[in-house]
C-alpha cells in the first residue's frame, strides 16, 4: 500500500504548484514512520532511483517536480503525528511529524492561547518539511520571522541512511536578526537513528541568516552550512520538527489600509512610516503586515471599503498587538493619521469575526490561481520595505515594454501576411496598399513609444493610462472599417487568427 506504480499516483505526483511537467515519477512512497526513512532513502540510492521528497505540493520553486524518470517521491502524508505541547521556563513547544499540514499546528496553538508563528498563506494545504525545506513565512514573519527563526530543533535522513539531529542553542524567542550570532548543536547518528557517531557545533553569524533590511534571503540557500533550511530538499529528508510557540498579547486588532491614485509611492511611503511608529513603540507590537497589490486586488473581486468607485491600487493588512487596549487605541490613530497623511483610508477591525473578514481576502487560494493562470515561472525576491515602489515600478515597465514588442511583433507578422497576398483585383490590391500605410503608421508611432520609454515622463504617460497604446483601438479598429464587407472577410479572421496568436503568447511579469 506504501509503494504506489499506479498511473493515478504516478500523475499526481507529477507537478506542483508551478503546474511545470517534465516526467512522471517511477514511483511514490508514502512511508507510515519517521524510522522507516533511513531504509527507504538507502534503498532508493542504491537503485540509482533520484529522491524527492514531497509534502503538500504547494511549492512556487518547481522543487517537488520529478525531472526524471526514474524518481522517487517520498510523500510525508502519514507522517503526520503532533506531539503535546511542552512548556518549560517560559518555553512553550511543539514537536510535530513532517507531513503535519501547517494550519493543525496553528490550531493546536490557539487552542491553547499560543502563536505558531509559521503561517504560510498557503497553511492550509503546505506542510511543515516543506515549510522547513523552503523557509516559509507569513503575515507573522515581521514580528516573529520565518520557519528558520521559529525551529528549536529537526531531525533528518541523509543520502547514505544516516541520521542528524539539529538543536539551537540558547533559543532567543525572537528573530535571529536580534543576535550577533546562532550556534546550532549537530548530532550525527547512525542508520538506527539513536547510535551516536558525532556531535558537532555550528555557529553562525546573524547576518548570514537575513541580511538587514530583508524579511528573508533567497539569495544564500547555504546558510553558512545549516542543513535542511531553505535546501528545498536537496540536501537531506526532513523527518519531524520541533518549534517554539509564542505567548500572544492580550488585545489584537486588525486595520485594513487602502490607496488609490496610479503609483505606490504614498503606499510605500505610509507601510515604511507606520513600521518606524510602531517600532518606536514599547507597548504595542506589529505582529502581522501584508500586502495586496493591484493584479491580486482585482483576481480576489475585492469589495473597496473606502466610500469610492474604485479598487485600490494597494490594500495593506496590519495586525498590531499590546496588552493595553489604550496604548492600542491611541497607535491605530497615530496609523490612521499616517494613512490620511498620505491620501489613504483606513479601516479598524476589533473582533474576531470582523478582522477574520478582513483576513479573507488575503487567503483567497482560489483567486489566487486564478491570478497565477498561465504558464508560469516562480522566483522568490526580496525587496527593502523602502524600495517596494521603486520595484513596482521597474515591473510595471518591463511590462510595458514587452506589451509593446509584443504587438509590434504582431504587426510584422501581419505586414508579412499582406505583402504575400496576391491581389485578384484592383480593389483588393489599394485596399491592401492602404492597410500597409496605415500598419506602418501605427508601427512608427509604437516604435517612438519604445524608444522613449527610458524617458520618465513618457513612463508615467503610459503607466498612468494618459498615453494608451492600444492595438485594437488604434490598427484593429481602423483596419477593419478599411477591410468591410464580404470580399475581406477571409483577411479580416487571417489577421485576428494572428492577433490572437501573439497575444497568448505574451510575456508578462506578474508581482
Ligand atoms: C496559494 C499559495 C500561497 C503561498 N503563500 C506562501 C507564503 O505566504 N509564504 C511562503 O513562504 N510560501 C508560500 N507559498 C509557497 C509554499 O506553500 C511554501 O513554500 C510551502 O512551505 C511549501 O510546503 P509544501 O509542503 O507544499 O512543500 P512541497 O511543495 O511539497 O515541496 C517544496 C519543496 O520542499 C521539499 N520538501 C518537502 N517536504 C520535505 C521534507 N520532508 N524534507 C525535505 N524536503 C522537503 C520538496 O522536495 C520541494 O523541493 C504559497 C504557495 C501557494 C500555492
Amino acid at each position: 500500500n506504501n509503494i504506489r506504480f499506479d498511473a493515478l499516483s504516478r500523475s499526481s505526483h507529477a507537478t506542483d504548484a508551478t503546474d511545470w511537467r517534465v516526467e512522471y515519477p517511477a514511483v511514490v512512497i508514502t512511508p507510515d514512520t519517521e524510522i522507516e526513512i533511513s531504509d527507504i532513502v538507502k534503498t532508493c540510492i542504491e537503485l540509482g532511483l533520484t529522491i524527492i521528497p514531497r509534502g503538500g505540493g504547494t511549492g512556487y520553486t518547481g522543487g517537488a517536480i520529478p525531472l526524471d524518470t526514474q524518481t522517487a517521491v517520498i510523500n510525508t502524508e502519514k507522517l503526520s503525528f503532533i506531539d503535546t505541547i511542552q512548556s518549560q521556563d517560559g518555553l512553550h513547544t511543539v514537536n510535530v511529524g513532517a507531513g503535519v499540514i501547517t494550519k493543525r499546528v496553528s490550531e493546536l496553538a490557539a487552542a491553547n492561547n499560543l502563536v505558531f508563528a509559521v503561517d504560510p498563506t498557503s497553511q492550509d494545504a503546505c506542510t511543515i518539511g516543506g515549510n522547513v525545506a523552503m523557509n516559509a513565512g507569513g503575515k507573522k514573519a515581521l514580528r516573529w520571522g520565518t520557519t528558520i527563526d521559529n525551529l528549536l530543533s529537526w531531525k533528518m535522513v541523509m543520502p547514505d541512511g544516516t541520521w542528524l539531529q539539529v538543536k539551537r542553542l540558547d533559543h532567543n524567542q525572537d528573530k535571529i536578526q536580534l543576535l550577533d550570532e546562532v550556534s546550532f548543536k549537530i548530532h550525527h547518528l547512525k542508520t538506527d537513528g539513536k547510535t551516536l557517531l558525532k556531535t558537532e557545533t555550528l555557529t553562525i553569524n546573524a547576518t548570514h541568516m537575513r541580511k538587514s533590511g530583508l524579511g528573508k534571503d533567497v539569495t544564500n540557500k547555504f546558510l553558512d552550512g545549516l542543513p535542511g533550511i531553505q535546501k528545498e530538499g536537496c540536501d537531506g529528508f526532513i523527518t519531524s520538527a520541533e518549534f517554539i510557540l509564542h505567548q500572544p498579547l492580550e488585545h489584537i486588532n486588525t486595520l485594513c489600509l487602502e490607496f488609490f491614485g496610479h503609483d505606490l509611492d504614498n503606499a510605500v511611503s505610509a507601510i515604511v512610516a507606520i513600521k518606524d511608529n510602531v517600532d518606536g513603540n514599547q507597548d504595542v507590537d506589529l505582529v502581522g503586515m501584508e500586502h495586496l497589490d493591484a493584479r491580486y486586488v482585482k483576481a480576489v473581486n475585492y469589495t473597496t471599503k473606502a466610500n469610492r468607485s474604485e479598487l485600490p491600487k494597494m490594500v495593506l493588512l496590519i495586525d498590531i498587538s499590546s496588552n493595553n487596549q489604550t496604548s492600542l487605541d491611541n497607535q491605530i490613530d497615530q496609523i490612521i493619521t499616517l494613512t490620511h497623511d498620505r491620501e489613504g483610508e483606513c479601516f479598524v477591525a476589533k473582533l474576531l469575526e470582523k478582522r477574520q473578514t478582513f483576513w479573507k481576502d488575503r487567503a483567497n487560494t482560489a483567486a489566487i490561481a486564478a491570478h497565477t493562470n498561465a504558464f508560469k515561472i516562480n522566483e522568490d525576491v526580496v525587496i527593502p520595505l523602502d524600495k517596494l515602489g521603486d520595484y513596482s515600478n521597474g515591473i510595471e515597465h518591463i511590462n510595458i515594454r514587452l506589451s509593446i514588442e509584443n504587438k509590434l511583433a504582431t504587426l510584422d507578422a501581419v505586414k508579412t501576411y499582406f505583402q504575400n497576398i496576391n491581389p485578384d483585383s484592383s480593389l483588393v490590391k489599394d485596399k491592401i496598399d492602404h492597410a500597409l500605410t496605415l500598419l506602418n503608421e501605427v508601427d512608427s508611432q509604437w516604435k517612438s513609444a519604445l524608444a522613449s520609454l527610458a524617458q520618465a515622463a513618457e513612463f508615467k504617460a503610459i503607466q498612468t493610462g494618459e498615453r494608451v497604446i492600444s492595438y485594437i483601438n488604434e490598427f484593429a479598429q481602423p483596419l477593419n472599417d478599411l477591410l468591410m464587407g464580404d470580399v475581406f472577410a477571409e483577411i479580416r479572421k487571417e489577421v485576428q487568427e494572428i492577433h490572437a496568436e501573439h497575444r497568448e503568447s505574451r510575456l508578462f511579469v506578474a508581482t
